[in-house]
């Protein structure tokens, strides 16, 4: 399991399923999209790092893009959390957590 932080989302990648999936459209899309931190490893997994926690941080763009890629081309690896302040408070108040 790779987890990395972006400034206010955390990206948590399953590498496991990495090693079937022919695309690595992560990397692709990260490239295109955004500024080409996520890379693949010598393993064929979905890697950071070739890069420290504050070049993740300060090159991470928090775009999605990897997430999406991985869900409809690579192996559904990818779950990108993106906290947002007073929703559960938000939700229990209408009874929907
Ligand atoms: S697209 Fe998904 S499954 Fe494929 S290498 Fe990237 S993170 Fe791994
Ligand atoms: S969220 Fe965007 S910047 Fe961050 S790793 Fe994924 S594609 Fe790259």
């Amino acid at each position: 399991m790779l987890e990395f932080a972006e400034k206010s989302c955390k990206v948590r990648i399953d590498t496991s399923k990495c090693d079937t999936c022919e695309t690595k459209a992560c990397a692709e899309a990260c490239k295109k999209y955004a500024r080409g931190l996520l890379g693949i490893d010598e393993q064929g997994r979905a890697s950071v790092a070739h890069l420290t926690d504050e070049e993740v941080l300060r090159l991470g763009t928090e775009c999605l893009a990897c997430e999406f890629a991985c869900k409809f081309r690579g192996n559904d690896a990818i779950t990108i959390e993106v906290p947002v302040k007073g929703l559960d408070e938000y939700l229990e108040k209408r009874g929907l957590l």
